[in-house]
């Protein structure tokens, strides 16, 4: 079996950059676990398929009809790179994530990705859950104030309005819902690494996760 290297952590972390980065520095495929969540939201949505309805949800994260490459992610074949980063489909996202039925179809999908030379995982149960056997492990963490402050300044490049106390508040709720699930709750394997990232740019962080893997 290929190497894989996971990278968990809270939204806006920085672990979605941070795993890309290294990912491009091994030569490694790159597994968006969060844009699975967050496709499964967006298809509900679109079909009218209440966030709550296990059963229902569950089947459409099974046969998701979804495409990687280009730079675009393709759902029935449109583009919606940018619709899956709607704070909306987010908060969607973490709401399907909840439920055990729409993890468990995702799983071999995810499994999928590890394919030679090796994989770098990003999301939330890289380490605890999906590839619990994981060569080398990582958790990102920063203050919720330093992610907020992150996410508001890619929102503003953006040319969108956005509030800083509101982000700080959804990101904390954010966190307390994908920490207190019952399934794959958001916490660092026993194995990982924990890179508090709150003072570290982006350059550093990536430094510290290759220097880990090569460890
Ligand atoms: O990482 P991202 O913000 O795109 O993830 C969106 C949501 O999907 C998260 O808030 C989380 O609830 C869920 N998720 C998860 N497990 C993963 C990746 C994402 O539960 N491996």
């Amino acid at each position: 079996l290929a190497p894989v290297l996971t990278v968990d952590g809270p939204s806006a972390s920085g672990k979605g950059t941070v795993a890309e980065r290294v990912a491009a520095a091994l030569g490694f495929h790159f597994l968006d676990s969060g844009a699975l969540y967050r496709l499964t939201a967006l298809m509900a949505m679109k079909r009218g398929v209440a966030l709550d309805d296990e059963a229902r949800v569950a089947e459409l994260a099974a046969q998701l009809p979804a495409s990687f490459g280009g730079g675009a992610v393709r759902l029935d074949g449109e583009d919606v790179s940018d619709a899956i980063r709607a704070e909306a489909v987010g908060e969607g996202a973490s709401k399907v994530a909840a439920l055990p039925a729409v993890r468990a179809a995702l799983l071999d999908r995810q499994r999928a990705y590890r394919e030679a030379p090796g994989l770098v995982a990003d999301g939330r149960d890289m380490g605890t859950v999906v590839f619990a056997d994981a060569v080398a492990k990582v958790f990102l963490t920063a203050s919720a104030e330093a992610r907020a402050e992150r996410r508001y300044k890619q929102l503003i490049e953006k040319g969108m309005s956005a509030s800083l106390p509101a982000l700080v508040a959804d990101m904390q709720a954010r966190d307390a819902r994908d920490s207190a699930r019952a399934v794959a709750p958001l916490k660092p394997a026993a194995d990982a690494l924990v890179l508090d990232t709150t003072d570290m740019d982006v350059v550093a962080a990536v430094d510290a996760v290759l220097a880990h893997y090569r460890d």
